[in-house]
């Protein structure tokens, strides 16, 4: 079934000043075992993507004083889905008085009849400028200064071209943002499915949302089915619902991105049998009886895996393969920087907590990485990124 036409609108609401040309930044806020992203546009338009777990003062609040100093104002607060891991930060931070000015926004769905959505999301939100909380409108473009753009490609199972999923749990009903901002791309999901996959082995009772997105940003012609994105969310904190194969073989990350706590023993995330076939060729894990690997669609391994923090440590024996895989560098908050032309940045802080107290676990780090359309090149002992022949 087709839907309304993508909106062409693009929405330009900064007012802020740019000098000299800025940068797009994507900050990944260790929150814990949950997600709160912050995108900050080249003109300074801030969009703060899900607002982590409870204990937002000790984690969410001290990075976005330090962050915006005297500027407490974010002009979008985005919620992808009515968890809990999403949505507890956000009374702590309009307490702490960081002002929403332009829009709350969540998917459409069912309204949860929880006291504490109410209390931590619906209520205070009525607190900030922007004021109530509104249904996202699938299809919205933001500019975000200097050509680059983000997308609403999905909310609630809709897609930006008119596809329709149906969708039932909670997780799927996921907010989806795409930023492109010249040679980069980037994308984000909260906790959305990918469904079943029987050559990986993957369980789960989430709904495929995942490839019809991959396939609308084709479609929509917002990403090339030759290169893909560049750096992609691995959603719902690495679990076994997400990033099937043949999500990851049209999407083509270079980088992963993973926002995870220490320790979630209950959901054992981000999985083994997940992040291992992304990062080797050989994943050291076997798929359940009946599938191989071999089957799946062949994906380019990943560069990199980063996430907020260990997923778990000294857990209970899960099944073979299903168990964390804490291969990924773990870097606390992790914040990427370009400015969309040859390269992007990553840069890790290194503060990871264990049990919600400070632990000297994470590593600082920093790396550039060339975006997809140019390739490594050492010249006289120092690498630099050049265009890839066509
Ligand atoms: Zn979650
Ligand atoms: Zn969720």
């Amino acid at each position: 079934m087709r839907l309304a036409k993508f909106l062409s609108v693009i929405l330009t609401v900064c007012a802020c000043t740019t000098v000299g040309a800025q940068k797009l930044a994507i900050h990944y806020i260790n929150t814990g075992q949950g997600g709160s992203t912050l995108i900050i546009g080249p003109d300074g338009t801030k969009v703060l993507y899900d607002f982590g777990v409870k204990g937002g003062k000790a984690a969410l609040v001290p990075y976005l004083h330090a962050l915006l100093h005297d500027d407490k104002k974010i002009d979008y607060a985005i919620l992808s889905h009515r968890h809990k891991d999403h949505y507890y930060g956000y009374f702590d931070m309009v307490e702490a008085g960081i002002d929403v000015r332009v829009a709350n926004f969540e998917p459409d769905g069912p309204k949860l009849d929880s006291s504490q959505l109410h209390s931590n999301w619906y209520i205070p939100a009525e607190k900030t400028t922007a004021g109530k909380v509104r249904t996202i409108p699938v299809g919205l473009a933001i500019s975000l200064g200097d050509s680059a753009t983000m997308y609403v490609v999905a909310a609630n199972g809709i897609l930006m071209d008119g596809t329709r999923v149906d969708v039932v749990n909670e997780n799927d009903r996921s907010v989806v943002l795409f930023i492109s901002y010249k040679n980069f791309q980037f994308l984000i999901d909260g906790d959305l499915g990918g469904g079943t996959e029987n050559c990986s082995g993957h369980q789960t009772t989430q709904t495929d949302v995942q490839t019809y997105v991959a396939k609308t940003l084709i479609n929509q012609k917002l990403i090339t089915s030759e290169y893909g994105v560049d750096a992609l969310h691995i959603a719902h904190h690495g679990s076994e619902s997400s990033s099937p194969l043949r999500y990851i073989a049209l999407m083509k990350p270079e980088i992963g991105l993973v926002s995870v706590g220490n320790p979630n023993c209950k959901y054992r995330h981000p999985r083994r049998d997940v992040i291992s076939p992304l990062i080797s060729a050989a994943p050291e894990v076997t798929p359940l009886l009946g599938s191989s690997f071999d089957s799946c669609p062949s994906i380019n391994t990943l560069q990199a895996i980063y996430q907020t923090d260990k997923g778990t440590e000294d857990c209970d024996l899960m099944p073979i393969g299903k168990e964390t895989l804490n291969d990924g560098i773990i870097g606390g908050d992790i914040i990427l920087t370009t400015n969309g032309n040859e390269t992007y940045t990553i840069k890790t802080t290194g503060r990871v907590f264990l049990n919600g107290v400070k632990s000297q676990n994470g590593v600082v780090h920093t790396e550039a990485y060339c975006v997809d359309e140019y390739e490594t090149e050492d010249e006289q002992n120092e690498q630099t990124c050049t265009a890839r022949k066509p």
